[in-house]
């Protein structure tokens, strides 16, 4: 029956995984997949996280079916640690939020609400086609799938990245979106572009809400790294609250797989955030079509991790060590940065490597070429994706002057 199913690629980040698992060396290193490590190369289980998970098993925490919304406490408490506890689209009732399957749910849940219902330029005898979706060149890999699979046809790549400063290619990135057609969505990163690691200034934040609005853009904000990339809540989700302080329509997503460390329990948010001013019942209406989206998809979301979660934001004490586990997580990797930028001076690796520092977030885009990639691959058992992204969180004191020597092997051979 299924002899003409022909085999599928390998993912391009979780592929690299596979790999690595496959090599029998003992040197090799993985600097493929976005999940935090400790020093010793582990998994890490944030001590708040584990301490509420023993609390709630304690407390003889249920399995019974989450609403097909999902679970109350920590929709509220994701919407404000986003959208800032003053958030006048909060005071004025005008966000419809659903838990869905971490970040990649929220998206995948996202875009087929928009699907369904949004037909920018829907008017007099006109039904409207469907929104144009703009996605950042380059973007984190599965974006590039999901809004197809929702039936939005191909994402449209904006310039993003300029290869020879190693930061954000700003006035080309304008142009693409000045010259969208009014309506399109526009996925941005919310702090800590993936793969980049280079996001727009505040400044420049300012000018592309300014973009959003004299287009008619809708905006989308992906967060997958919230106080992850500097440490700091709110500083991360300066860029989200500035178009949303603007009282203007925006779609949220949210992921807590790295800033809680909860990446295979799956927890997340999705926002729609209405414009001001929205009447109760537009916005009762959104929430029961997002969840008819969530019904024939998944019934309900998972509800353990949304349960320590909740506890998490809204208890101060925990918050507050939470904030704690962040900071240590996100100067970890800045230290790694600083020693791998250190190193690559030191041993004479052709280039120069400041941008390692400078980049935010999980990732350094290194500059790597797809060859210079393979030979990393082959010759040194160094697993990074073809595209030159390493995830800092796999260095440690231990490896850091295997891989920057690898890398200028592999630049000079
Ligand atoms: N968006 C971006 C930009 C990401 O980097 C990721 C994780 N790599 C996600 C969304 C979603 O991840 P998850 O589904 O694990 O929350």
């Amino acid at each position: 029956l299924w002899k003409a199913v022909p085999e599928a690629p390998a993912d391009p980040i979780l592929g690299v995984a596979a790999a690595f698992r496959a090599d029998p060396s003992p040197n090799k290193v993985n600097l493929g997949v976005g999940a935090y490590r400790t020093e010793h190369g582990k998994p890490y289980v944030l001590p708040v996280v584990a301490r509420v998970h023993r609390e709630l098993l304690d407390d003889g925490v249920d399995h019974e079916y989450l609403p097909m919304e999902g679970y109350a406490p920590f929709i509220s408490a994701a919407e404000r640690v986003i959208l800032g506890d003053a958030a006048a689209a909060l005071r004025e009732g005008r966000v419809a939020s659903v838990q869905a399957l971490s970040g990649t749910g929220s998206l995948r849940v996202a875009f087929e609400f928009l699907k369904r219902f949004y037909r920018p330029r829907a008017g007099a005898g006109d039904a409207g086609s469907l929104p144009k979706v703009y996605v950042p060149s380059p973007t984190w890999s599965n974006h590039r799938q999901i809004v197809p699979d929702a039936g939005l046809g191909d994402a449209v790549l904006y310039r993003y990245f300029n290869a020879k400063t190693h930061g954000v290619d700003f006035s080309g990135m304008c142009a693409d979106l000045r010259a969208a057609p009014p309506g399109s969505v526009v996925l941005f990163h919310g702090c800590a572009h993936n793969p980049t690691g280079a996001d727009p200034t505040m400044e420049q934040w300012v000018q592309l809400l300014d973009i959003c609005k004299s287009g008619s853009l809708l905006p989308l904000f992906d967060n997958a790294y919230q106080g992850f990339a500097s440490g700091d809540l709110n500083r991360d989700a300066a860029s989200v609250r500035l178009f949303a302080d603007a009282g203007i329509d925006l779609i949220i997503t949210q992921s807590f797989a790295k800033n809680m460390g909860l990446y295979g329990e799956r927890v997340g948010c999705l926002s729609v955030v209405m414009s001001s001013p929205c009447s109760p019942e537009i916005r009762t209406r959104v929430l029961s079509q997002l969840k008819l989206v969530v019904r024939p998809m998944y019934s309900s979301p998972p509800a353990l991790g949304a349960k320590i979660a909740a506890r998490i934001l809204g208890e101060p004490g925990l918050f507050a060590e939470w904030n704690t586990e962040l900071q240590k997580m996100s100067s970890r990797i800045y230290a790694m940065r600083v020693a791998l930028r250190d190193r690559l001076i030191a041993n004479g690796a052709p280039g120069s490597w400041q941008h390692v520092v400078d980049q935010i977030g999980m990732f350094s885009f290194t500059g790597l070429t797809p060859q210079q990639v393979a030979y990393m691959v082959e010759k040194h058992h160094i697993y990074l994706t073809s595209n030159g992204r390493i995830s800092i969180a796999g260095l440690n004191p231990s490896n850091i002057n295997y891989v920057a020597d690898a890398m200028k092997d592999a630049i000079e051979a």
